[in-house]
């Protein structure tokens, strides 16, 4: 029996991982433009990370996470997520300590979660994010949006939906919190067990249920942006004022919750609008999280990041119609007929290689016509044509595939002229 790929998991195989590359490369830029530095943390924690960074009311940590003992008997878990593990090492490597600040952080890398597969929702699959960190700023706030929104737009997305909402300081947090629980306990016997565990728990977390999300008393709940005081109202006013002033749409909806149990003023989500996109419709969610740097075992630092799938971006940019050029092309490819030529050609690939060109040659001793379209395939600029004969006479044929031009060009000094015409 042939062995297949686990549910949930894909291979990204040539041909596609050069769009991969590409959205990657951007988002690298992207980051060095914002001033955001790559930080790469484990694939694997201390579970106990997950428990404290994700909170044990989350979908995460219930049900989601690929955990094992390993040899030693610790207890182990894929990563789920990546800010927890960010903000891990910020406390750990004392990050906080650091002459920049805020610590600006950007991570890029597979994250596994234990799910029903279907589109847009993998087992492992691959998130871009960025933390800020030190900053209680609402700039900050925006350009954590901001830089988002850029990494979507850059690639050619229109159809972007950016929704924003404030969950308010704790004091905030904890009024709207008294008002949730009012609100729902008298008929907590209508929801899922999850709610019912939630209510005491985190009862914002019921705002984001999915099983239950149709519920009359869903739509009634009190809002929190009702609950916010003057500060947290102040400051979700300059984030939407930066926002403007940067030309960011977004449109406020006060049930936007994030999963995290650690989230406090701003939250915010991008979706996509694209016909087609399917049911999950969420590409990107971030926020603000004040507490966890401390829940870390750090100094009370205030946090923001998002984190964004590859794989829905990639799905969005397909029902928007985007195609990105995943062409490989090779500048040159030689082609050699007769064994000395063949031995010949070891050493000018070499050369042309070293040279800087991206070159190939014929493995298979093919004919000449399979070897042309070998260099098709390719898509090399130049064949590189070389025969006994040639090699005899101390010549070698140059053909522009892309014009069909010819040229002929002096064996011993080749790779200067070649450079010299070619590049
Ligand atoms: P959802 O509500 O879709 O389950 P989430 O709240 O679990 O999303 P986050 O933990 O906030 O998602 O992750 C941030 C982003 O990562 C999501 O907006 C989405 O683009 C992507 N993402 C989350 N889970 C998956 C998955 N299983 N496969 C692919 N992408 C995912
Ligand atoms: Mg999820």
């Amino acid at each position: 029996m042939t062995i297949q790929i686990p549910r949930g998991t894909q291979d990204i195989l040539p041909g596609v991982v050069e769009k991969w590359q590409f959205i990657e490369g951007k988002a690298k830029e992207i980051c060095n433009k914002y001033q955001y530095r790559e930080i790469r943390t484990p694939i694997f924690e201390n579970t106990e990370l997950f428990l404290r960074g994700v909170g044990d009311t989350t979908d995460i940590v219930q049900k989601e996470m690929y955990s094992f003992h390993d040899r030693g008997g610790r207890n182990i878990t894929l990563r789920p997520e990546g800010t927890a593990s960010v903000v891990r090492s910020f406390a750990e490597n004392k990050m906080f300590g650091n002459p920049t600040q805020p610590v600006k952080l950007y991570y890029l890398g597979p994250m596994f979660r234990y799910e029903r597969p279907q589109a847009g929702r993998y087992r492992q699959f691959v998130q871009f994010g960025v933390e800020a960190l030190g900053s209680m700023d609402p700039a900050i706030d925006a350009e954590v949006i901001s830089l988002a929104m850029d990494l979507y737009k850059s690639l050619g997305l229109k159809k972007l939906r950016l929704v924003i909402n404030s969950l308010g300081d704790n004091e905030s947090r904890n009024a709207h919190r008294t008002a949730l629980i009012n609100h729902f306990e008298p008929r907590i016997d209508e929801f899922c067990g999850d709610c019912q565990k939630r209510l005491e728990k985190n009862p914002l977390r019921i705002l984001d249920c999915k099983k239950d999300r149709d519920h009359e008393l869903m739509k009634s709940a009190p809002s929190i942006l009702e609950f916010l005081n003057e500060d947290s109202k102040q400051y979700f006013e300059k984030v939407k004022q930066y926002l403007s002033e940067m030309d960011i749409d977004f449109i406020v909806d006060p049930t936007l919750v994030r999963g995290l149990d650690y989230y406090n003023h701003t939250a915010f989500e991008i979706m996509s609008e694209a016909e087609g996109f399917g049911a999950i419709t969420t590409l990107c969610g971030g926020g603000r999280y004040n507490g966890l740097v401390e829940e870390m075992g750090g100094p009370d630092t205030p946090g923001i990041g998002f984190a964004l799938s590859m794989e829905r971006l990639i799905s969005a940019l397909e029902a928007e119609g985007i195609n990105i050029d995943s062409k490989y092309a090779a500048d040159c490819y030689i082609i050699a007929l007769g064994d000395e030529a063949r031995d010949y050609s070891v050493s000018l690939l070499q050369k042309l290689r070293q040279a800087g060109f991206s070159s190939d040659r014929d493995y298979l001793n093919r004919k000449l016509k399979a070897q042309f379209k070998a260099a098709e395939r390719l898509g090399a600029k130049f064949a590189i044509i070389l025969g006994d004969e040639e090699l005899q006479t101390g010549k070698i044929t140059v053909k522009n595939l892309d014009n069909g031009e010819q040229s002929v060009m002096s064996l011993h000094n080749f790779i200067d002229e070649f450079s010299k015409q070619c590049r």
